[in-house]
This record gives C-alpha cells, sequence and structure tokens, in this order.
C-alpha cells in the first residue's frame, strides 16, 4: 500500500494537520489506534488562549521545587516512585528556567498562541465546528492578596506585549460570572481569549471532514518507522504501508517510534486530570482559572469540567483517586450551586518537553518524518498553529525564522 502523507495520531495534533494538508489537496492517511481524540485531547479544559506568554519553566520557579518534591496535594507533583526515569527531562526543565532560556522559550510560546483563533479559522469552516467555539473571554481569580501579587508580573508583561486585559475588582467579577463563589476578590479578564466546548467532538469533526474530502482514517498501532528510498514504511499495519512523508503526532507516545531511529527526544507525561459535574443552577459563560488551585473550570457542553494538576508519574501508573477527590473541592468552592449526581472523571497524559515548546519540523536525521508533537499543556491551543507550519514544511515553504524555536534539532 502507499500514500503520500500517513499522518500518526488521530489526537487534536493530527486532526489539524490531517485537515489542513486535506485542504491543501494532499492525499492523507491518518492513523491511530483509537478513534479520533480519545488520548489526551479528550478531556483537556478547552482553554484557547492567544495571550499565553510563559513556558512553564521560569527563573522564579527553583524555590518550588521543594515542593514538589514534598507537597502530594500540589499542583504540579513528582511521585518518587517515577523519580528515576523522570530525573534527565527534570534537569533539562531546570536548565530551562535560566533567564536567556526562558525568554527564547518565551517568545516561541507567544509565536504559537497569538494566532490561536485565526490560525484555526479556516480550520473550523472546513469541519463546520463553529459551534464547538466560543470566543467569550476567560477570568483569572484569586482569593488571596499573596496570589494576586503573584500574577502582577504576567499582568505587566500583558500590558508591555500591548495584549488586552482587564484587572476586576470581586464586584466585576460577578457581573461577568455570578455563579462564582464570594471568595474571588481580584481577577483578570482576557477578552480574547475562548473556549472550545467539546474538545473530543472538535477532533472528531476535523477527521469526518478530511475523510468526506478524500483522507481515510485507519485503526491500527504502529509499530515501527522504517526509512525508505523516497518514504517511510510504517509497519503494524495489516500490511506496510508506505508513504513520502510522515507527520509523527502521537503525542507524549511519539518517542516510542523514534528511540528506535536513534532519535529519542525529552518527552514527559504531565498527567493532568479532570471531573465534570452536570449543571444545576450554575451555568457559567466563559472559562475560569482559580490561580492559586491552578484548576481550570469550563463550560462544557455536557456539564462544567474542572481541569487541573501536573503530576508526573509516567505513562503507566492508574490514576490517583486523591486527584479526582480534591478537584471535586476545589469545584465546590468555586461553584457552590452545582448539583453533584452525574460527575464523570477522566486522567489523560500531557506531551512536555523541557522547554514547553512542541517539536515542529523534519527530524534532521529522516527528512521525510516531519514531527508534530510535544504541546504540553497548550495543545488545544497550539494545534492550529501547528497544522500551517506542518503544511508549509509538506510545501517546502518553511521559511519564516520564528520557527526555529521548534526545531526538533534542539533536542537532537
Ligand atoms: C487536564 C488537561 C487540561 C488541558 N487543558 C488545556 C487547555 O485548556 N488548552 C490547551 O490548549 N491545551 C490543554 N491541554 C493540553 C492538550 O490537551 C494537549 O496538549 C493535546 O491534547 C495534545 O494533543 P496531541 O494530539 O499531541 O496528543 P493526543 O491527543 O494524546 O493524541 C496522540 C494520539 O497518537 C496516537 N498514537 C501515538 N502513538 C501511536 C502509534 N504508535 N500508533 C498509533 N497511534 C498512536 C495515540 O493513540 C493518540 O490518540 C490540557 C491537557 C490536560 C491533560
Amino acid at each position: 500500500m502507499e500514500a503520500e502523507i500517513v499522518v500518526i495520531g488521530a489526537g487534536v495534533v493530527g486532526a489539524a494537520c490531517a485537515a489542513r494538508l486535506t485542504m491543501s489537496g494532499r492525499k492523507v492517511v491518518i492513523v491511530d489506534r483509537v478513534e479520533p481524540g480519545m488520548s489526551c485531547s479528550f478531556g483537556n479544559a478547552g482553554g484557547l488562549s492567544p495571550t499565553i506568554s510563559f513556558p512553564l519553566a521560569t527563573p522564579d520557579m527553583y524555590k518550588q521545587i521543594p515542593g514538589w518534591l514534598t507537597k502530594p496535594d500540589g499542583p504540579l507533583v513528582v511521585d518518587w516512585k517515577h523519580l528515576p526515569r523522570a530525573l534527565p527531562w527534570l534537569l533539562r526543565f531546570l536548565r530551562e528556567g535560566m533567564p536567556s532560556r526562558f525568554e527564547r522559550a518565551a517568545q516561541g510560546m507567544r509565536t504559537m498562541m497569538r494566532g490561536v483563533f485565526e490560525d484555526y479559522a479556516p480550520l473550523i469552516e472546513f469541519a463546520h465546528a463553529q459551534s464547538l467555539v466560543h470566543r467569550v473571554g476567560q477570568l483569572y481569580v484569586f482569593d488571596t492578596e499573596q496570589g494576586f501579587a503573584k500574577e502582577q508580573g504576567a499582568i505587566e508583561t500583558r500590558r508591555a506585549l500591548g495584549l488586552e486585559q482587564q484587572v476586576l475588582d470581586g464586584d466585576a467579577i460577578r457581573e461577568l460570572e455570578p455563579h462564582l463563589d464570594a471568595r474571588f476578590k481580584h481577577g483578570v479578564y482576557l477578552p480574547t481569549h475562548g473556549h472550545c466546548s467539546n474538545p473530543q467532538a472538535l477532533v472528531q469533526r476535523f477527521v469526518d471532514a478530511s475523510v468526506a474530502a478524500g483522507a481515510r482514517f485507519v485503526r491500527g498501532d504502529v509499530a515501527r518507522l522504517e526509512p525508505a528510498d523516497g518514504g517511510v514504511v510504517i509497519h503494524g499495519l495489516r500490511s506496510p504501508l508506505k508513504a513520502r512523508r510522515v507527520v509523527l503526532a502521537g503525542g507524549v507516545w511519539s518517542n516510542e517510534l523514534l528511540r528506535p531511529l536513534g532519535a529519542s527526544v525529552p518527552l514527559e507525561s504531565h498527567r493532568g486530570y479532570h471531573v465534570q459535574l452536570r449543571y444545576g443552577q450554575a451555568r457559567p459563560t466563559r472559562n475560569v482559572m482559580w490561580q492559586e488551585m491552578k484548576t481550570l473550570a469550563t463550560p462544557m457542553d455536557e456539564g462544567l469540567r474542572f481541569a487541573g494538576t501536573a503530576e508526573i508519574a509516567g505513562t503507566k501508573a492508574m490514576p490517583n483517586a486523591r486527584r479526582f477527590e480534591l478537584l471535586e473541592k476545589v469545584a465546590r468552592r468555586m461553584y457552590p450551586g452545582l448539583q453533584s449526581e452525574g460527575e464523570t472523571r477522566w486522567m489523560g497524559h500531557r506531551p512536555c518537553t523541557p522547554d514547553s515548546l512542541p517539536l515542529i519540523g523534519e527530524l534532521p536525521s529522516h527528512k521525510s518524518i516531519v514531527c508534530a508533537f510535544g504541546h504540553g499543556h497548550v495543545g488545544l491551543s497550539g494545534a492550529s498553529f501547528t497544522s500551517r507550519a506542518v503544511d508549509c514544511i509538506v510545501r517546502g515553504d518553511a521559511t519564516d525564522a520564528s520557527w526555529a524555536a521548534f526545531s526538533p534539532g534542539r533536542y537532537l
């Protein structure tokens, strides 16, 4: 079997790339071992955030390290059992907090995030997904003076960059979101942000629209990539499939296919959790981030979703039940009027690089393989930029100098 382009991974990144390539007239085969959007892209917080300007590793993170190792209920935790395996990644992560490296990553983050909606617009039209995307702003809320004080640096940065924001007091917060608890005294409103109210359905629509326009979706587990003359042979499906190009969008599992090619990159799962509660009296309008708790509450089609936590515990360990209980407690403190029945729980693996930037570009040793993975905490937002970049790379038109920050070569 032969194909022009095979996209491995039908998460939001692979599906967005497949849709964009199909729109450009390419013959695309999308391969995933599960149905579209059923991995990390299923349960995220749905946030679409064009003004996010910082990577996770920052110059002031060093004083928080003891807490990561000793506070099991903190927003970022490292499981002791997984520590030896995660150590090389963690050491590189710590290095990324150095001011010069931080600044480079921050610029990359801005490049990827600033055009989220503009980059998504043609894909959303192609997939008839307008009803899933809501540009209604986002609120960050704070219930302590210390928490709000910590946000001042970010407020200053947004101001310096000319990004739209409004600093709010408690009354103004409740004018925007009347069901939020009265504990929140400070807030920042980001009017250019928005959310997707069903991230899995968005992925499914990208795949459906691509298939309707001539692409194919194949359920299968890719076992191995074999570089061959003029392309790559994909092994593990019913029969070997030869492609001129492979777009590797396998999320946190991407390394499993790169390692045998001698191209292993630092990629670690930040396990994230959500609980979703059915709407009672409270039906908020927009995505709200309780900053001290690092918990996002998003009005999804089926209920109010509370998502958060970054837990470094590998891809094999079972979900930690205590995490769900903590999220549920936070949910009730944020929105006291919520209904308690109908709760759903989910855990997924954010594919994280040390500098928080994805790898987008040709693999230096095997140029037929185009990397599109490692979007960490912002893959729903970053998928739209990535699809545009991958389309340019496949066309041989990847001339934008600001894309160098995403080059796979930085880790190889
Ligand atoms: C709790 C939580 C909240 C989040 N909130 C937000 C948010 O508000 N905004 C935002 O922008 N981002 C958010 N994210 C991050 C975002 O969800 C991820 O960055 C994004 O989903 C990653 O997408 P992906 O397509 O790279 O990976 P995935 O969705 O994991 O897809 C990768 C796919 O590749 C397939 N695959 C891998 N290897 C193979 C193989 N060998 N053979 C066949 N198939 C293979 C897998 O089966 C999988 O389906 C959040 C994440 C979490 C966990």
